[in-house]
């Protein structure tokens, strides 16, 4: 705007129109000082300038300013003298430059623009430093800042961050709930503890709780999200969970499938007796086979039990494996059985992941084991290994042409004793195996499971994320202790 030596405006810009709100002839013949918050000051300042406006041509200082609404707002203004031919002053124009909201509330009189960048640079490092996760994104849902405690944890460099979609970072489930509750959030304002299942570059699952804000201070909306790592509480309630659900199964176990060969030795006892009493040698020696059969297989669930119920803590010894390599070694082992069944195995690419080689490889060998194992009389086994990729984690399938699983056992012949075939029926074992190879793959944060397969058979998958960035530590001794004798 331009004043007079009297004051009063007699020009302003549309700038100025926009900034105070008043129309262009509405300010113009106004005493510019009512344009300012504190009128009283203005004016002192405004006749200190126009009193020495011979001498000193232009002066600048931060002042609070008032918009037609009664709102507030500080900007630089600068008092520059307009002088005519003579060289004398005229009136004077006044320069007003305003600042981003943000920046506006650290701009009083007595800040500099180098005061004000650098509360800016400390505010942004403060961000940045704070010994919390935490990130912020923009309504398209990309990433503008990020706490380098987010970056630690996750493995990342800033600039392979910033500007990405967070779902980049979430697992396919957590995607999808975040989604789904975006519009929500972005409607309240605020969430609190929402759980989301990140993944670190390696691909390791990390279980979040997330509270965020919306952060509307850069004129911008933005979020404020603060991250908790709650993977490993999350991790000790399910392990306690998962103890006393074993509880329950051994209680059952003990009360139930124990009791079958007990109630065979006990039958076969009182018939020896009899035949004892009868003189009935032949039978006698029938019905003593009977009582070493049931006491043996007694011994063989016994073992087994002790064997997985000592693998419930457990300490890896993680490594990077060449799972190829692991399966090659499975596969060597049984060499035995895959030339009495002539079976035929074929393995594709497998990857090399951080894992506990020799878990994994006993895991492998189970699994395989079982494929020759549970075929129809006079069918070769046919089976297949090869890997695909699922959340972005390696995901090992091993596909068989066996008597496959009814859909309803499919997830119950992963607990202990739990077998689909009667005691005298043509495929032995105990019903251990695979639940040891789930406390094993679990153990490594993976997942195990099967699906029926095209051919009728049973196709296994083996999810585990690479732990070789894992610090160990998490895992126990027992499992190694437990499988010691492997
Ligand atoms: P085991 O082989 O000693 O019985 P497991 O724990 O290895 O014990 O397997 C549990 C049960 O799951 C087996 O008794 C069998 O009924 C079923 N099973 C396992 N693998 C297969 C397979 N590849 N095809 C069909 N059934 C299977």
């Amino acid at each position: 705007m331009i004043a007079d030596l009297s004051s009063i405006v007699i020009d302003a810009n549309a700038a100025c129109e926009r900034v105070f709100g008043y129309a262009r002839k509405e300010i113009i013949g106004r005493v510019g000082a009512e344009l300012y918050a504190d009128t009283a000051s203005a004016c002192s300042v405004r006749d200190d300038f126009v009193a020495e406006i011979g001498t000193v041509t232009s002066r600048a200082l931060w002042l609070a300013f008032r918009r037609i609404d009664g709102s507030v707002f500080n900007a630089r203004s600068t008092l520059v003298a307009i002088k005519n031919a003579d060289g004398l002053a005229s009136g004077y124009a006044v320069l007003i430059q305003t600042l981003p909201t943000e920046v506006e509330d650290f701009a009083d009189s007595d800040l500099s623009l180098g005061d004000l960048y650098s509360e800016l640079r400390i505010q942004t490092n403060r961000y940045r430093n704070t010994p919390a996760m935490l990130h912020s994104i923009d309504q398209s849902g990309r990433i503008r800042h990020i706490s380098q405690a987010w970056l630690t944890r996750f493995g990342y460099r800033e600039e392979e961050v910033i500007g990405r979609p967070l779902g980049e970072f979430l697992t396919d489930k957590s995607r999808e709930d975040a989604t789904r509750m975006l519009p929500e959030f972005w409607r309240t304002g605020r969430c609190d503890r929402v759980p989301y299942t990140f993944l670190t570059k390696s691909g390791v699952p990390v279980e979040i709780e997330l509270s965020a804000i919306i952060d509307t201070t850069a004129g911008l909306s933005m979020t404020l999200a603060i991250l908790e790592d709650v993977t490993e509480r999350n991790r000790a309630t399910r392990r306690l969970s998962d103890q006393a659900d074993e509880l329950r199964n051994f209680a059952r176990v003990a009360a139930h499938d124990l009791q079958a060969p007990l109630r065979h030795i006990s039958v076969f006892s009182k018939l020896l007796e009899d035949d004892l009493d009868k003189f009935e040698y032949a039978n006698a020696h029938e019905n003593a086979l009977q009582i070493q059969q049931s006491a043996s297989r007694l011994r063989g669930m016994v073992q087994g039990l002790l064997e997985f119920s000592l693998s419930t803590d457990k300490r890896l010894s993680i490594e990077s494996a060449d799972l190829g390599l692991l399966v090659q070694n499975a596969i060597e082992a049984a060499h035995d059985e895959v030339s009495r069944s002539g079976a035929h195995v074929s393995v594709g690419a497998l990857p090399t992941i951080g894992c506990d080689p020799v878990l994994i490889e006993r895991v492998f060998a189970n699994v395989i084991d079982n494929a020759i194992k549970y075929v129809a009389p006079d069918i070769a086994p046919d089976i297949r290994i090869d890997t695909e990729i699922r959340d972005g984690a390696s995901c090992i399938r091993i596909s068989d042409n066996g008597i496959g699983i009814a859909r309803e056992f499919q997830d119950r012949i992963f607990d202990p004793l739990k077998r689909l075939h009667g005691e005298d029926s043509v495929y032995p074992g105990f019903g251990i195996g695979l639940a040891l190879c789930r406390k094993i793959v679990e153990a490594h944060h993976g997942r195990i499971w099967v699906e029926p397969n095209a051919a009728g058979g049973s196709t296994f998958f083996i999810q585990m994320p690479d732990l070789a960035d894992e610090a160990e530590g998490d895992f126990d001794t027992e499992l190694e202790k437990a499988v010691g004798d492997r």
